[in-house]
């Protein structure tokens, strides 16, 4: 579904309980907090980055390194590719609306060959196509805010003892936190292994070397845009995939 759409559909879906039919649920500020973080992700987050981040950046033309009539491509809008002097950018992408955008860091463009920089064009592509950053930002949203008012409002609570119910509580947690992590690398493998398809094994453990090599050891840290595995990880898997 359009990220736009949900967003707009719980915001009001919030709306409704909270002002309309005044509803009496255990944290209610969960709940409102799950829609606007939402909210801001698929409305204010693009334009910030459009008029702010993008100001700096330099447009590419993204056929100099993905042929024009390459099938992979989606086909209403291909991505603008920008390249970016930031310090702890290393690539990434996201939509804002109908457009979608690939970052790379410039030092990356001076650094890898075309192949090399064609591997993370297309880890970011894949990004894209399966709409990992939408996925990766309700994923997280839902952990952080919409789990804990569904938790705290379980009429089975009321069944258990106060060092019971906050045990249950922790580990139903901790389960959905685990999940989320599982299945945003699960996306980054699935990315690393679609730009091999694209490039070769060799091209895609190169790049990531070089990428490690460039980040020195701060390759790890986890944003909502890099949801990345350590580069040995990804290592081990493209040999597997
Ligand atoms: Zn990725």
């Amino acid at each position: 579904m359009n990220l736009r759409l949900f967003s707009v559909i719980i915001l009001l879906i919030y709306i409704s309980l909270e002002y309309l039919f005044k509803v009496d649920f255990s944290g209610m500020h969960y709940l409102r907090n799950f829609t606007l973080f939402i909210f801001i992700f698929s409305f204010i987050h693009p334009l910030l980055f459009k008029n702010i981040y993008f100001k700096k950046a330099q447009k590419l033309n993204i056929y100099d390194y993905i042929q024009s009539d390459s099938s992979i491509l989606p086909e209403k809008s291909v991505p603008q590719l920008w390249a970016i002097n930031k310090r702890n950018v290393s690539s990434f992408s996201f939509n804002a609306g109908k457009t979608s955008h690939i970052i790379i860091n410039e030092k990356y463009l001076d650094k890898l060959s075309l192949s090399e920089i064609r591997f993370i064009i297309f880890h970011e592509l894949h990004h894209i196509i399966k709409k990992d950053i939408e996925t990766n930002v309700i994923s997280w949203a839902i952990v952080i805010a919409f789990i804990p008012f569904i938790l705290l409002n379980l009429p089975i609570l009321n069944e258990f003892s106060v060092v019971i119910a906050i045990i249950f509580l922790l580990v139903i947690y901790g389960l959905t936190v685990a999940l989320h992590f599982f299945f945003s690398r699960k996306r980054e493998y699935n990315a690393d292994k679609f730009a091999k398809e694209n490039t070769s094994l060799i091209i895609a453990k190169e790049t990531l070397d070089k990428v490690k090599e460039m980040e020195g050891v701060k390759e790890s840290g986890f944003t909502l845009y890099n949801t990345h595995p350590t580069i040995n990880k990804r290592k081990s898997r493209l040999n597997k995939s």
